[in-house]
């Protein structure tokens, strides 16, 4: 008993020994941790690389002490711990071995090659093992957790293996997709090479009347066209390929991507009259980087809402750049090919210069919910479903759809699928063996009414309240073939997307003054979104745990708070840099800023007739719509009597109100005629002065500046 006690004594004394080593090493001050580092590089890094090291080091030292990054968290929990932990007569000497941290100069291996002496193969053997109360040993295994420590922070250390010397940089400028959600596309170019990174649409806003949808402005590549090797499609949402048909109306370059994108690039060609063009498509394969101008480029496969989505790995003579398209890290999705963890820990092993990732969802805590969380929310509304069941998601959104078709056939339905784009994208997928489907489970709209109620699925678009839609038409009671019945289960598997909030609502009431039965948001994995939530978007820093960094994909709110998180996950803050569109961003090993900004914007596009609409008339309209117009002809003679007016206005004052306006009106013209001086009495110069005059007076009456079109003629 006696000695059990004595000996369990001797262990516990030993513990706390070992504590107040561990407790000394992590309270480490910022400063003996920088210097722990300056001697780390040196003794693992070649002589030439070290002299960049030491004075990149050294501005990450200050870095290190400005932002405090080392400090423990609580000091107060670290204070008790110290009260509580009995003073070993240790704590009195000088701290072990304390020259060690000191390293002024970062040249000196000397340290380091006794450390080496030490271990062999990895294992440490313990020396001095007679020594009194274990001091031996506590000495032995300090070291092993200095060695380990210094390893991981080694395999850590964001400089590992660039290559300094190397006075190549590379060039990167989004000319969309930052400082919005959608019309992706960023440009990578050397002096003499260029790609760009896919070629996305965007939605207007509500005030560009009669504009369907948005293309970047493409000046930039005009200006360096004779560099560019080719286009680097990531994956198929429009706001990733929407606005390749209209770029190469205008130019042309080899477009490589794997199947599906270019499948469905292929379709809008086919639509826009560009078939022939189908010849500069280049189908590349995951895993095998290709040669495409002065840039290696391979496709990594990664999830996200649709399939056969990428993350480029780009090797420059200045480094090599990750590119992680749009992505979540979905561990079990429905293909069974999950995100390609292992070629991007490969490429973060071997060292990487610059991560540009996806912002979307950095706001969102956590992971997010893989896509086969779904499939159990869509059999639980099946189960209970009496009569049909109409689902609704983003067309592209092949997983989704399919997982809904394997649903409908398990409780013996038919599918019938509505919607263009729907039918379009399911047909790629199904001929391109993406998801395998038997034809004659398919049904077509005007069939559905053949079937008993409990026997149809309906899968159609709409799911973000498009007046075009299927789904709006079935609801507003305009489609040619379903009508909403009470007995309908409604599954609407998608979020509205900022924006799409008014139009989502709209058709929800439709829906349910029709009687219809709608899941939407009370269900919490009707829907999951195909982008990585801040744990996901840590993964990926960790694993490509890169030296730079640009947040992209996502307004300002978005990649400020993707910032955050990578500062959290190690990266240095003045290594990340805050994008716009139009930015150029210059990048080498040693150095990442913006050197100017280039011409970028937005292109309108009127979809009726797939054409650019002007700039001006785009304006006209926004203030035709805000302020009206008011329409002055007018006949006067030579002599300054008025022989004939006519003064309309729309959208300025009431109907009822339009004869006293007028009068008024008139009154104006008759003083500014009777008033005009006497050079120059012309009609060209009459309407100059009743253009001004009228805008004067009508805004001092209604405060508005309408489009003001005088038609004078002097007889
Ligand atoms: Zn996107
Ligand atoms: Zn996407």
């Amino acid at each position: 008993m006696e000695n059990k006690h004595s000996q369990e004594q001797q262990n516990n004394d030993q513990v706390s020994k070992f504590k107040s080593f561990t407790d000394r090493f992590k309270k480490k001050t910022p400063e003996e941790q920088a210097n722990d580092m300056l001697s780390d590089i040196s003794a693992h890094d070649s002589q030439s690389a070290n002299e960049h090291l030491s004075q990149d080091t050294k501005t990450h030292q200050k870095d290190i002490r400005r932002e405090n990054r080392y400090k423990p968290k609580s000091h107060t929990a670290e204070k008790n711990y110290n009260e509580h932990t009995p003073k070993t007569h240790y704590d009195n000497q000088k701290p072990f071995e304390k020259r060690r941290w000191q390293g002024k100069n970062p040249q000196t291996t000397h340290q380091n090659k006794v450390h080496s002496d030490e271990s062999k193969n990895g294992i440490r053997e313990v020396k001095d093992i007679n020594e009194k109360d274990n001091l031996g040993l506590h000495k032995d295994l300090k070291r092993g957790v200095e060695a380990n420590t210094r390893i991981q922070r080694q395999s850590l250390n964001p400089h590992n293996k660039l290559n300094l010397n190397t006075k190549a940089s590379v060039r990167i400028t989004p000319l969309g997709g930052l400082g919005e959600i959608g019309g992706n596309i960023t440009i990578i170019e050397t002096p003499d090479s260029a790609i760009v990174i896919d070629v996305g649409m965007s939605f207007p806003n509500e005030d560009m009347h009669g504009v369907d949808i948005l293309v970047p402005d493409f000046s930039y590549l005009f200006a360096i066209k004779d560099k560019i090797a080719g286009v680097v499609i990531t994956h198929a949402h429009e706001d990733h390929i929407g606005a390749v048909p209209y770029l190469f109306k205008l130019l042309q370059f080899p477009i490589y991507g794997t199947p599906l994108p270019l499948g469905m690039i292929g379709s809008k060609f086919d639509e826009h009259g560009l078939k022939k063009y189908r010849s500069f498509f280049k189908i590349v394969e995951k895993r095998k980087p290709i040669k495409i101008g002065a840039f290696e480029v391979e496709w990594i496969n990664i999830t996200h809402s649709v399939i056969d989505a990428s993350a480029l790995a780009i090797r420059t003579d200045a480094g090599v750049i990750i590119h992680t398209g749009d992505f979540k890290i979905d561990h079990t999705p429905i293909d069974n090919l999950p995100t390609d963890l292992h070629r991007l820990a490969h490429y973060g092993e071997e060292g990487v210069m610059l991560l540009l990732s996806d912002s979307t969802n950095s706001h969102r805590s956590g992971t997010t919910p893989s896509e086969a969380s779904v499939g159990p929310t869509f059999e639980a509304l099946f189960k209970q479903a009496q009569g049909r069941v109409i689902m609704s998601t983003f067309s592209s959104n092949i997983h989704r759809v399919y997982q809904a078709i394997h649903y409908g056939l398990k409780y013996n339905r038919k599918v019938a699928v509505i919607g263009r784009s729907m039918e379009k994208n399911l047909e790629i997928a199904r001929e391109l063996g993406y998801i395998d489907l038997p034809q004659n489970i398919f049904i077509e709209a005007h069939e559905v009414e053949k079937y008993p109620d409990e026997e149809v699925l309906i899968v159609t678009t709409g799911s973000q309240g498009e007046t075009m839609s299927a789904l709006y038409r079935m609801a507003t009671d305009e489609h040619r073939h379903i009508k909403i019945k009470p007995s309908d289960m409604i599954i609407i598997s998608a979020k509205a997307i900022p924006g799409n909030e008014g139009s989502v609502s709209a058709v929800l009431n439709y829906l349910m003054k029709a009687g219809a039965n709608i899941a939407y948001q009370d269900f919490s994995e009707i829907h999951v979104s195909g982008h990585a939530a801040q744990e996901e978007q840590k993964l990926m820093l960790r694993l490509i745990k890169p030296k730079f960094f640009l947040p992209v994909h996502g307004e300002y709110n978005h990649i400020a708070k993707h910032k955050q998180t990578a500062i959290a996950c190690g990266v240095l803050e003045k290594n990340i840099y805050l994008m716009e569109d139009g930015d150029q961003i210059e990048v080498n090993p040693n150095y990442l800023k913006k050197v100017r900004s280039v011409k970028n914007g937005k292109t309108f596009i009127d979809n009726q007739i797939n054409r650019q609409i002007e700039n001006d008339v785009v304006l006209d309209r926004q203030a035709l719509a805000h302020d009206g117009i008011v329409i002055i002809s007018a006949r006067i003679s030579k002599e300054r009597k008025i022989l004939e007016t006519k003064i309309s206005s729309y959208g300025l004052v009431a109907d009822k109100e339009d004869k006293g306006f007028e009068k008024e009106m008139n009154e104006t013209l008759e003083f500014l005629v009777k008033n005009f001086k006497t050079e120059g009495f012309n009609a060209k110069n009459l309407e100059n002065e009743v253009h001004n005059v009228f805008k004067r007076h009508i805004f001092k009456k209604v405060k508005k500046y309408p489009t003001i079109v005088p038609m004078i003629y002097v007889l």
